[in-house]
């Protein structure tokens, strides 16, 4: 339901535009194809992966010699769910340790949603039973430690800080461990989202990273890069940068509610390679859903 009431926006707009196309047409032509695919660029699909896809979709009302527009309506939601799914076998599930802690390093440009979306997860966890730290490793932006506080206290965890401007390196140290002698479940860590200076980013990213693969073999079992639905392609140009720097496991596309281009979601996984692990459908503690393609995309057209 929460995932449906979400997407209204991209259903409204998106999907609605399909099924418009499916009773226009009734009949399958090189129109048909053409309309759809100008559909499907402007919900930012990404231009890439619209090609591949009305080319299987031709391919595959050709092969199941199909001429019904309706027909051709549940192909397309075949095919948009196994592209999404891709042939690597990725999925959304977290990579969860037995024997904690699991540490979860969060990445992600200004204003995404990533504090945010870090008060989700601690929420979503801490309701599941587990027991949570944060790590304010943003210590670069005015504010960031506060509002991360202002998270934990609303969720009921306990923060790990230092003061605005120290080494981040130094904080994860400290949190990690203050999560291995509280035997914490999960270690979630924030940074800094400084784009600016892509060189100084990546290397406190690596910095912050060393530290935690030294103090946990294994660690990082998470990274997970935030993105924000509503800015289209230019997540995509972030997702490629941090693509560089880190190796990152996992995105969580925040503010999907905001937008009525859902479909960045498969430009990201098809042109990445990396799964959508989460989506933010809203700013309230309980508006973060694991991402599940098939409910994702009947859901648009149900
Ligand atoms: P950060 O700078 O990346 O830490 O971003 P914040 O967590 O401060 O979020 C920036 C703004 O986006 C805030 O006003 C959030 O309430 C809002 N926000 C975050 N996630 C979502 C979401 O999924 N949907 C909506 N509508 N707003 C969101």
């Amino acid at each position: 339901e929460k995932f449906k009431q979400g997407l209204t926006k991209t259903r409204d707009s998106f999907a609605g535009r399909v099924n418009d196309l499916v009773a226009r047409y009734r009949k399958v032509d090189e129109d048909f194809f053409e309309e759809l695919e100008e559909i499907l660029i402007q919900a930012d699909v990404g231009f890439g992966t619209v090609i591949e896809l009305i080319d299987e979709l031709k391919t595959e009302v050709k092969r199941r010699n199909i001429s019904d527009t309706k027909e051709v309506q549940s192909v397309i939601s075949e095919k948009l769910v196994e592209i999404y799914q891709g042939d690597d076998g990725a999925d959304s599930e977290l990579n969860i340790q037995e024997d904690g802690p699991t540490v979860i390093l969060f990445v992600g440009v200004n204003g995404v949603g990533k504090t945010t979306t870090i008060g989700k997860m601690a929420h979503k966890f801490k309701s599941e039973g587990k027991s949570v730290i944060l790590a304010a490793g943003d210590t670069f932006r005015a504010g960031a430690i506060e509002q991360l506080e202002v998270w934990g206290s609303r969720v009921g965890v306990e923060v790990i800080k230092q003061a605005e401007g120290s080494d981040p390196a130094a904080v994860m140290f400290d949190a990690i461990q203050s999560a291995k002698a509280r035997k914490a479940d999960i270690l979630i860590c924030d940074t800094a989202g400084r784009l600016q200076n892509k060189v100084n980013l990546m290397k406190e990213l690596e910095k912050v990273k060393r530290v935690i693969e030294r103090e946990i073999p294994g660690a990082p079992h998470e990274v997970l890069l935030v993105l924000d639905a509503t800015t289209g392609q230019n997540a995509l140009i972030q997702a490629k940068t941090f693509k560089e720097a880190t190796n990152v496991s996992g995105i969580v596309l925040t503010k999907l509610d905001g937008t009525a281009k859902g479909g960045i979601v498969l430009a990201i996984r098809n042109e990445l390679s990396i799964p959508v692990k989460f989506v933010g459908l809203g700013e309230q503690m309980d508006d973060l859903q694991e991402f599940d393609a098939e409910k994702y995309v009947y859901g648009l057209f149900a």
